[in-house]
């Protein structure tokens, strides 16, 4: 199957070459379903309340330029997502900036936790997802291009996984502890929910690298990927962040299902070969993906010299968050007032270093992850 990605170099938030890169996505889109459809959502990533120069969640100018395009098409335009975390909607879309988008244009906010779910059955995985994809004709992915703890990456498929409500989520991590477990479920994800999905940006203009999706560092990456196919923009968007097909868990099975040969993938010609250099990637679940290839007798020394984990950091604010968010309860108040992650009980889902407020929720790693780091 043949796949193409779009991609633009913009260096600033500039509305007037956003409302031209919108424009020429998805003018060249040629889905009928977009023209057909009435009421378009468009799936933002808010993942928690965060100021858009945070660069954790998706840029309110791309989507303002978005907005603009789709209502001048006539559209009924919602704006969604299920920030996770216990901090609530209207908060979180405040932060983000979407608010301020909502009471200068005639859209709808919509919480995708709270707006009705549809449970289905998806390569053999039980899910539970957002309504809201089936009441609109139409959906606009609009993802943030960062670096993961646990995915590696997070671009447009990972962005799906706000289609699946609040709490749900976190029963998912606990459900799906390792990578490849979770991996897998993302896909069933994807392939539950790629009819509905029209297109799919990825907003690099300014991203995350480090220890994303919340505690990176941000990044002038000049970027602005779209495309109809979600495996093929990831394929693209990671590749000129550094990453290789496997490094991303989910990727290979995710072009696969789709019949997308890698090589087959069209990009502009100016970009074949572009890479951003010295991107820092991090790779938390480095760890317990290397154990699998160490003998069982083995398993418990080599932890300890190779290993990666979260750790509550000193400057922590004590809100409680990352308490209330790990899925097996591993984190608990010690009598200082402040909370501790038990090593034992910890799957290593990163759903605390990903949710904390504050980014205190620190990555430790050992030695010998920091030297392989260092060569790979
Ligand atoms: S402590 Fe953090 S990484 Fe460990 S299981 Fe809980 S939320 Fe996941
Ligand atoms: S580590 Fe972060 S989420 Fe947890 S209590 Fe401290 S500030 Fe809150």
């Amino acid at each position: 199957m043949k796949s193409s990605v779009k991609i633009r170099k913009i260096d600033s938030y500039d509305p007037a070459l956003l409302d031209l890169a919108i424009k020429d996505f998805l003018d060249s889109n040629r889905s009928s379903k977009l023209s057909k459809a009435k009421r378009v959502l468009i799936k933002t990533n808010a993942l928690g309340a965060y100021a858009p120069e945070r660069a954790v969640t998706t840029h309110p100018a791309v989507l303002e330029a978005l907005i603009k395009y789709l209502l001048a098409k006539g559209k009924d335009v919602w704006l969604g997502d299920s920030p996770g975390g216990s901090l609530g909607f209207n908060h979180v879309f405040e932060t983000c900036g979407y608010t301020a988008l909502a009471e200068k244009y005639p859209i709808k906010l919509v919480n995708l936790s709270t707006s009705g779910t549809r449970e289905l059955i998806s390569d053999g995985y039980p899910l539970r997802v957002s309504d809201a994809i089936w009441r609109c004709g139409a959906v606009i992915n609009v993802a943030k291009y960062k670096t993961h703890s646990l995915m590696a990456f997070t671009g447009a498929l990972k962005n799906l996984y706000g289609l699946v409500p609040g709490m749900v989520k976190t029963e998912y991590h606990k459900e799906y502890p390792d990578t490849k477990s979770f991996a897998s479920m993302l896909v069933a994800l994807y392939l539950a929910t790629r009819s509905r999905i029209t297109y799919s940006i990825i907003d690099g203009i300014v991203g995350m690298e480090g220890a994303g999706p919340a505690a990176g560092n941000p990044r002038s990456f000049g970027l602005l990927f779209g495309s109809s196919s979600i495996p093929a923009l990831d394929l693209v968007a990671s590749r000129i962040m550094g990453f290789r097909i496997n490094d991303i868990p989910y990727l290979f099975d995710a072009l696969h299902k789709d019949g997308i040969l890698p090589s087959s993938v069209w990009i502009p010609t100016s970009f074949r070969g572009y890479r951003i250099e010295d991107a820092q990637i991090m790779t938390a679940k480095l760890s317990s993906d290397a154990l699998k290839f160490v003998p069982r007798f083995a398993a418990k020394s080599f932890k300890k010299i190779y290993d990666t984990r979260p750790m509550v950091g000193p400057q922590c604010q004590k809100c409680g968050v990352c308490v209330k968010g790990c899925p097996v309860k591993a984190i608990a108040w010690q009598e200082d007032g402040y909370p501790l992650i038990d090593p034992g009980m910890c799957i290593k889902c990163m759903c605390c270093h990903e949710l904390c407020p504050y980014q205190k929720i620190e990555i430790k790693q050992s030695w010998l992850v920091k030297t392989l780091e260092r060569f790979s």
